[in-house]
């Protein structure tokens, strides 16, 4: 079986097409992340990290090439599988936390597992265990208004790994906090990564960060660089 969780072909992405205000995002990217490999998507803003980050997550189609996850071609996959993929392959972290504000910390970690057939007491000690693994254990119970704001992104962490994703898809993941609580909360999820061998794909523009990885790649003019 290959080992490849990640490859993208060819991948090219515009915005209003044939406007005036027409932009080409990406013009024909080659990915490959294979199983345990984390690695650094390094580009300036605007560059078009996002819109890759989207397609390879299933959230938004390419214009042209191929997306496969887990060696399944997902390019043309209709709504319903195209859900369940994303539900049970991919994790998803933001630049902000975008955890429920009227739920816990544990409940925002429970809610995707219950949706995806968890029973609630296995949900319940898995959420718990992951917030332990982040060191924000003692705080399960606090809505994440209660939670600072490296609390928030380390919960949002655990939300993302909830349901045992193949591939985490991060989108400068630290990007919104000061160094100092950066630097914590970034060795936070490298522990996590590293500890389940779940393969992933993580935004910056801090290359002290990006060193930390794997190995980084450039998106340069809409391509891949390595
Ligand atoms: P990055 O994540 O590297 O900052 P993005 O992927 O967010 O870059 O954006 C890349 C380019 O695509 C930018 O010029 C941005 O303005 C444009 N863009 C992104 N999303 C849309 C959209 N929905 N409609 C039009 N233009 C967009």
């Amino acid at each position: 079986m290959s080992d490849m969780i990640l490859n993208t072909q060819g991948v090219t992405k515009a915005y209003n097409h044939g406007k005036p205000n027409a932009v080409t995002v990406l013009q024909g990217v080659d990915l490959h992340v294979k199983k345990g490999e984390i690695v650094a998507l390094v580009a300036p803003s605007g560059a078009g990290k996002s819109t890759l980050l989207h397609i390879a997550g299933l959230l938004d189609s390419p214009d042209a090439g191929q997306v496969s996850i887990c060696g399944s071609d997902m390019t043309n996959l209709g709504d319903r599988r195209r859900t369940a993929a994303r539900r049970n392959q991919i994790g998803f972290i933001y630049q902000f936390h975008h955890l429920l504000p009227e739920f816990s910390a544990i409940e925002n970690i429970v809610l995707p597992q219950l949706a995806n057939g968890v029973a609630q007491g296995a949900a319940q000690a898995r959420a718990q265990k992951l917030l332990e693994q982040v060191g924000v254990g003692a705080r399960a119970d606090h809505r994440p208004a209660a939670l600072s704001g490296g609390e928030q992104q380390r919960v949002a962490f655990c939300r993302a790994l909830a349901n045992e994703p193949r591939l985490l898809l991060a989108d400068e993941p630290t990007g919104n906090l000061d160094p100092g609580t950066s630097e914590v909360v970034f060795s936070a999820l490298m522990e996590l990564v590293r500890g389940t061998g779940l393969s992933a794909v993580i935004a910056t523009h801090n290359l002290e960060l990006a060193a930390r990885m794997d190995r980084t790649v450039r998106l340069e003019q809409g391509k891949i660089v390595t």
